[in-house]
């Protein structure tokens, strides 16, 4: 076996599970000093122990796969990686997503490697959507990033792939915007989510929303509730709103709502997807991936979707790219 197809698989793999980012980054690192060897560094391949950006456990998986096997690293991820979500016949109609992130923000890899995995998934388009200004902990970008962010993005579409310009915006406490206007009217896809203070009474945080939603460069509403149901960062209750009111306000602007894949997450709940549903929202069915291996992580969004009736034609990821961008481009 390639020893970095063997330790880029099991960073990928890593990602999907949500593990450690350190831990998946290593792999990669080691994948990346693989790869800038001389061949015949590989033919003797005791001498790579000791290689800095080479420990134990990446030295024993790129011996295993040098000797032809299977590393038993990878074998046992990929025992794990079978439990997955019933098959979903939605999940094979997306044709995209919405919602990503690269190390510019609190992504742990490039945005070239975001492309890649994307362009590999099968997917015709991916929006980069980084975090905002004021979300520091996640690194967000200033407008100054964010416009040398453009020119990296503008470089990497080929002929059969698309790398959208976007911004996950931090929705303010008075529901404004988290980055200029000038900028936001500049970006592919705004997808504008709530970070901070969640616990806001239910009045205040409807009106939160609505400010949100009514915003004229506004595209999805990221996981509208904030709401997390297991992982490694605890449990949080999702937040209150008027869901009647922030979801008709988003059928007549024709803002989607998000579907947000990421099993922590799982955002809307059930029934707020079926009050969107009732309001005639539109649905993105986004991953919301912070690495390339939870680019995947779509299936888990593909398979609420399926099992709660929503409509094809009502989830704007199924749509080609061009109805897409005439969908962004839409006046308002
Ligand atoms: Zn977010
Ligand atoms: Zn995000």
């Amino acid at each position: 076996m390639d020893p970095i197809e063997a330790l880029t698989e099991i960073a990928y793999l890593l990602e999907r599970e949500r593990s450690s980012a350190f831990k998946s980054k290593a792999f990669r690192r080691a994948a990346d000093v693989i790869g800038s060897l001389q061949p015949e560094r590989l033919a003797d391949p005791a001498r790579l122990k000791g290689t800095p950006g080479i420990g134990d456990t990446t030295y024993r998986v790129i011996r295993e796969a040098l000797d032809g096997q299977v590393p038993t690293y990878l074998a046992e991820l990929r025992e794990h990686a079978g439990v997955t979500p019933r098959a979903s016949s939605l999940r094979s109609r997306l044709k995209g997503d919405l919602h990503a992130h690269s190390d510019w923000s609190d992504g742990t890899t490039s945005i070239e490697s975001m492309a890649d995995a994307a362009r590999a998934l099968g997917h015709d388009y991916l929006a980069l959507t980084d975090h905002s200004p004021r979300l520091r902990v996640a690194n967000g970008l200033s407008a100054e990033r964010l416009e040398q962010q453009l020119d990296v993005v503008a470089g990497l579409s080929s002929d059969d792939f698309t790398l959208l310009s976007g911004i996950e915006v931090d929705i303010l406490e008075d529901g404004a915007l988290d980055q200029t206007p000038e900028l936001l009217g500049r970006l592919g896809i705004v997808v504008a989510s709530a970070h901070s203070k969640l616990r806001m009474e239910k009045r205040p945080m409807t009106r939160r929303l609505l400010g949100a939603v009514a915003d004229p460069h506004t595209d999805v509403l990221g996981h509208v509730t904030g709401r997390l149901v297991e992982g490694s960062r605890g449990t949080r209750p999702p937040s209150e709103f008027d869901a009647t009111a922030v979801f008709e306000a988003c059928a007549e602007r024709g803002v989607a709502v998000e579907i947000n894949s990421r099993p922590e997450r799982q955002d809307p709940p059930d029934e707020l997807i079926a009050i969107a549903l009732d309001a005639g929202c539109l649905f993105s069915i986004d991953s919301d991936a912070h690495a390339p291996g939870q680019l995947s992580l779509l299936d888990y969004g593909a398979e609420r979707a399926e099992r709660l009736g929503v409509p094809e034609d009502r989830i704007i990821t199924t749509w080609p790219l061009d109805r897409l961008v005439d969908w962004t481009n839409r006046p308002r």
